[in-house]
């Protein structure tokens, strides 16, 4: 479930031109703190006679008398201190309160704070449900199940697959159909190896490109293991502005150790030898994977340090999982509190700038979680992208909502027309955790109850909790609302918004 990570955090940019945000400080006069849309004219304001409800939500303590309120079913949140919580409680206790004229400067800009900040219903919508949760289907082709690395941890692996090819017909079908149902396609060339069949990805591509004309929007990635990069092959990928993943697992041997390859130079060596070629086109158009495991934790700060020296744009973290091969490779896998520990020592590191210039998407996705008020990477919307706009083809040519793991329950209807209606069961089980498992959890809205995948990898019930994203998202929610509210600087929203490109206005304070 991990690998995607980078190329979804790279969407993120590509949708953040739609809706970005701005997280501006406005003090109400209930002295909350609020995040809100940028674009008012795209979402519209608050009118007399407008009806107006403040939505279900939860409260984490954030320490001394703050609080962070956060709407349950989306991920709209403000920060105040409590005396202030039980003024808005109490203001919209009758239920409905309509707005006029009588309410005066100070009061309307409170109720046009929490309605940018999705707080409010306004006659019974919310601003989160008037917004198209992303501009474009992101759709990943499982090109082949073949690889020609045969890395220990492969969660793609299968004997089944070995062997098979995406159906061509059925990826210019699927692409037909969801280009005239949507504005725009994002297409992630997936496998296995996709190079293994370049001129596939090619025909792909053209066609992809003719049947979208100027009306309609494509971005195309690929996450490749980078031992099949030629000149021919880098010229069209930079051509056609792909954003390439590229998986190497560190900076030594040793990191790399379960990156096996068949034949040839190792996982590292290829890397070295890609940079020195293709440099100019990695340092701006890649960003790097790196499965996390028991090999290469101790050695991941000086990598990251490494890959910015080098000019490498971004990294994304994946810890081990244990499905496909990975299931056999439970020494090397990483705890939560692992997983933890190295986050907090990177939050550090960007803190003091030592890490400036390398995005870290596994700490700048959560920023664009809290600022977006649509979570724009799929693994944290709510829901998340599998019962949403994410679709598959894997290497048989079968439909699914998420390629994370090989499981039926991730099996669509395999008849185009019906690909993005038939996620009931998905879209229950958010329902099912937020009264059961994730009841009592204040990061409900922003988390709609964790990874499927994972929860189905751990236990094999899609019910169940998923351990270590769960940690990993109550870890990060907090530490950045704390942020928030407690530290002037906030460092890690400047981080996210240098890297980002987001215009932010943290700092500033809106006189009301
Ligand atoms: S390079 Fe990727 S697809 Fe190939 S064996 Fe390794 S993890 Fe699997
Ligand atoms: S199940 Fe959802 S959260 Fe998990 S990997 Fe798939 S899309 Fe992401
Ligand atoms: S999975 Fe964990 S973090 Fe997510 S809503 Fe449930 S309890 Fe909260």
């Amino acid at each position: 479930m991990w690998l995607l990570w980078w190329i979804r955090a790279i969407f993120l940019h590509v949708s953040s031109h739609i809706y970005q945000m701005d997280t501006g400080v406005l003090n109400c006069f209930f002295g909350g703190n609020m995040n809100q849309i940028m674009k008012k004219e795209v979402v519209g304001e608050i009118y007399n006679g407008d009806r107006l409800t403040f939505v279900p939500h939860r409260l984490l303590q954030l320490g001394e008398d703050k609080i962070a309120v956060i709407s349950e079913n989306s991920s709209g949140w403000c920060v105040t201190n409590i005396e202030d919580y039980l003024q808005i409680k109490d203001f919209f206790s009758k239920g409905k309160v309509v707005f006029d004229n009588s309410f005066g400067d100070k009061r309307t800009d409170f109720v046009q704070s929490l309605w940018r900040s999705d707080l409010l219903e306004k006659n019974g919508t919310c601003l989160s449900q008037l917004i198209q949760p992303f501009p474009s289907v992101l759709l990943v082709l499982k090109i082949t199940g073949n690889c020609n690395f045969n890395c220990s941890y492969c969660y793609d692996y299968s004997d089944a697959r070995v062997g098979t090819i995406i159906p061509i017909d059925k990826v210019k079908e699927t692409i037909s159909y969801v280009l005239s149902q949507n504005r725009g396609l994002n297409i992630v060339m997936h496998g296995g190896e996709p190079l293994l069949h370049f001129p596939l990805i090619k025909e792909i591509v053209e066609f992809t490109v003719k049947a979208a004309g100027t009306t309609k929007r494509t971005n195309f990635f690929i996450q490749t293991n980078g031992s099949l990069f030629s000149k021919e092959v880098v010229a069209f990928l930079d051509k056609y502005n792909f954003f390439v993943g590229l998986s190497l697992d560190g900076m030594t041997e040793k990191s790399n150790a379960c990156r096996a390859v068949k034949s040839g130079a190792t996982c590292l060596e290829i890397f070295n030898k890609n940079i020195k070629e293709y440099g100019k086109f990695l340092r701006r158009r890649a960003g790097i994977v790196c499965t996390l495991s028991q090999r290469n934790l101790e050695e991941f700060p000086n990598f990251v340090l490494w890959l910015q020296d080098l000019g490498i744009g971004g990294i994304t973290i994946s810890p081990l999982v244990p499905a496909g091969k990975g299931a056999q490779t439970t020494s090397d896998l990483i705890s939560s509190d692992e997983y933890i520990k190295l986050l907090d020592v990177l939050i550090n590191m960007i803190k003091t700038k030592e890490i400036e210039r390398i995005s870290v998407e596994s700490i700048n996705k959560f920023v664009s979680s809290l600022v977006g008020l649509q979570a724009n990477d799929l693994c944290h919307s709510n829901p998340c992208g599998a019962g949403g706009d994410f679709l598959a083809i894997d290497s048989k040519g079968n439909y699914r909502a998420c390629d994370c793991v090989y499981h039926d329950y991730f099996l669509l209807d395999n008849k185009t027309t019906c690909i993005f209606n038939t996620r009931s069961k998905l879209l229950n089980r958010r329902e099912y955790m937020k009264n059961h498992a994730c009841v009592n959890c204040a990061i409900f809205g922003l988390c709609g109850g964790g990874c499927i995948a994972e929860a189905i990898t751990n236990t094999g019930v899609a019910e169940a909790l998923p351990e270590k994203s769960c940690k990993v998202k109550k870890f990060f929610y907090r530490t950045l609302l704390k942020e928030y509210a407690f530290d002037k600087e906030r460092p890690l929203f400047a981080y996210y918004s240098r890297l980002a490109g987001v215009k932010s206005r943290l700092n500033e304070k809106a006189v009301v």
